[in-house]
């Protein structure tokens, strides 16, 4: 879940906290976009000087609702030769997990931005698909994050490719399991033009077979989308075998089962 530290967030980790309670949540982690070594290097995400107010309105939460396990974490952007940036910021707080998260497919285009959009009409969908899929694979294997987040980004406008991205999948799965990062059931992308949660089903088959763990989240933007669709994405995951998911404290994995 975000905050309005990322300028496209609305509502406190209280107000969060607060929703999670009323629909009968027991456990919820708040994962806002880190910051990158450069405050200016794009517009959605906290800035260097406000990751200890981010940790701080994290805390209020936990300190005000007692009975509702919050978690601290981050969602980081993964891009090559960050590596270093990120063992920094793992190194700032004591995190319960980091999410890596590939939005950016070059060093400018971050392909779920709806102010880039025009780029892919330039592109061949599979061209891009690959590019993000390499990266994803990159950020699995780093062994930096505990989560892989929203897996099939770049379906989200809608723009898939003709070809099979299977072979893609099956490498990024094969570094995910090699480095116990679990894969991120996220259901924003109901809410998004491709109407699909995040990851696809055959991904989430593949996961399965592979023995890939997976987390639940609602990558809630607003106190009203925590929790949204959660049944969806459980009878999705149950429909693909899985009958446990992951819960992180201290950078720990512990499965349960659901
Ligand atoms: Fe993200």
């Amino acid at each position: 879940m975000h905050t309005p530290l990322c300028r496209q967030a609305v509502g406190e980790p209280v107000d969060y906290a607060r929703r999670a309670v009323e629909i009968g949540l027991t456990e919820i982690g708040f994962s806002d976009h880190s910051p990158m070594r450069r405050d200016d290097f794009d517009n959605w995400r906290m800035r260097n000087d406000q990751l200890d107010e981010y940790v701080e309105k994290v805390r209020r939460a936990q300190k005000e609702f007692p009975q509702l396990a919050i978690r601290l974490a981050l969602e980081v952007d993964y891009l090559p030769g960050h590596e270093d940036w990120i063992r920094e910021l793992a190194a700032r707080h004591p995190w319960d997990y980091l999410i890596g998260s590939v939005h950016y497919v070059s060093e400018t285009w971050d392909i779920d931005n709806p102010a880039k959009l025009s780029q892919w009409k330039n592109r061949d969908p599979f061209e891009v698909w690959t590019a993000y899929f390499e990266r994803l694979t990159l950020a699995a294997e780093s062994g930096l994050f505990e989560i892989v987040g929203h897996a099939d980004l770049p379906k989200k406008f809608g723009h898939r490719p003709t070809q099979s991205c299977t072979p893609l999948y099956e490498k990024f799965l094969a570094a995910a399991k090699r480095n116990n990062c679990a894969l991120d059931i996220n259901t924003a992308g109901l809410r998004k033009d491709c109407r699909e949660i995040y990851p696809s089903r055959e991904i989430l088959q593949l996961a399965f077979a592979k023995g890939v763990p997976v987390t639940f989240g609602s990558d809630a933007h607003a106190p009203g989308e925590v929790g949204m669709n959660f049944a969806e994405a459980v009878e999705l995951a149950r429909s693909v075998g899985y009958g446990e998911c992951c819960r992180f404290s201290c950078r720990q994995r512990r499965l349960v089962s659901f």
